[in-house]
């Protein structure tokens, strides 16, 4: 409850140093990080002095549950909608006397943008993009959410080394897949965090392969790339094995890119730039001349999402403009960020690595949330 209180109130200074008199959260995992509503559908109206969550019938018992939890703590309110999501946000707002409206613009469709826009015509209520309000706060996990991400690394951990040993040939992508996310839920996830990838032989090069048909045999490289949903939280592992004898070209990838990935760990700590993180790993292969087969960015934040903020790659102009945010997409690292390091190599034909490891920045570094082998695992 404090926690929420706390969270809302971080913002609220944020909204008051914006000049917004209000933000509408339309985002789920950003509804989630203020309320602890976890519906598919709910909407958020953040005041300086109050919150509102609007939902429909379905949620009704939950949303009422939660405020009557805040009675008197937070102040959290409850409204139901009757017709439309937009029309109850148009009332809402404009009985809440606020000018000034945050939305959010990277997740706001331009058809409910423009209803809202057409609802509060002449009703002295403005909108105002922002981005990245809430996601900025949700980038440094507190104590609690620390808690349940270590857990959920240890897990996933075990789910990884287990699916390693119990590899064979002969077995299709497919079917190892839908082992990992049978172990994922038997590990107390509540399910994958995204599609697994189960990759064999040249299908490693493709980054984001879909498991399919093909059977694993000797020789392979197998690329395991699967997280979980742990109370609410995503964690994300990759590890590569061979099946029988590496051969050396596999060796070759697998020791650059082992190197990349300490390079970029020797890179984190507080007060960092997410940039030199990814440059360091990036250093490693051009020096080894694999840079070309490097092409995606080293990291990302984790959290309530599989994929936010941080970003750990290329410095890069960002999409949109916060209110008060910067033009370019570089944060620093702070005590309590969360990401990924995820260095990786990718020759079309032939095959691919890449490694993957979650963890916290601290004061004097960083620390694993998961912990597996980096050797090539072999079966
Ligand atoms: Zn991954
Ligand atoms: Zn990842």
């Amino acid at each position: 409850m404090h926690l929420l209180r706390d969270r809302r109130s971080a913002l609220r200074a944020r909204l008051s140093h914006d000049g917004l008199d209000a933000l509408l959260v339309t985002h789920p995992a950003n509804v989630f990080y203020l309320t602890s509503f976890r519906g598919s559908a709910g909407v958020v109206v953040l005041t300086l002095d109050g919150a509102c969550l609007i939902t429909d019938s379905r949620y009704a018992t939950v949303a009422q549950g939660l405020a009557a939890a805040e009675a008197g703590v937070a102040g959290l309110t409850f409204v139901q909608v009757e017709s439309s999501y937009e029309e109850t946000v148009c009332d809402v707002l404009k009985d809440l006397g606020v000018s000034r409206v945050g939305i959010e613009t990277a997740h706001m469709t331009l058809a409910r943008h423009d209803w809202l826009e057409r609802g509060l015509a002449g009703s002295g209520v403005t909108l105002r993009g922002t981005t990245g309000l809430v996601e900025s706060f949700r980038q440094v996990k507190d104590a609690d959410e620390l808690a349940t991400m270590r857990e959920a690394g240890r897990r996933i951990s075990g789910v990884m080394a287990e699916t390693l040993s119990g590899l064979r040939t002969g077995r299709r992508e497919r079917d190892v897949a839908a082992d990992i996310d049978w172990a994922i839920r038997a590990a107390g996830f509540d399910g994958p965090a995204f599609e697994t990838i189960v990759a064999g032989g040249p299908n490693t090069a493709l980054p984001h392969a879909r498991p399919g048909e093909r059977r694993l045999a000797a020789g392979d490289l197998v690329l395991l790339d699967f997280g979980g949903v742990y109370d609410g939280y995503c964690v994300d592992l990759t590890r590569v094995a061979i099946l029988g004898t590496p051969d050396p070209a596999a060796l070759g990838w697998h020791e650059a890119v082992s190197e990349a990935h300490a390079a970029a760990l020797a890179a984190v700590g507080p007060g960092v730039r997410a940039s030199a993180v990814d440059t360091a790993a990036r250093a490693v292969l051009e020096r080894r001349g694999l840079g070309a087969a490097f092409h995606h960015g080293t990291g990302h934040g984790l959290g309530l999402e599989v994929h936010e903020a941080p970003r750990v790659g290329k410095r890069r102009r960002a999409v949109g403009s916060s209110v008060s945010g910067d033009d370019v997409e570089d944060v620093r690292l702070e005590s309590g960020m969360v990401f990924t390091v995820e260095p990786g190599v990718y020759l079309p034909g032939q095959g691919g690595v890449r490694l993957e490891d979650d963890l916290v920045v601290t004061a004097d570094g960083y620390q694993f949330l998961t912990h597996v082998s980096l050797d090539l695992f072999v079966v």
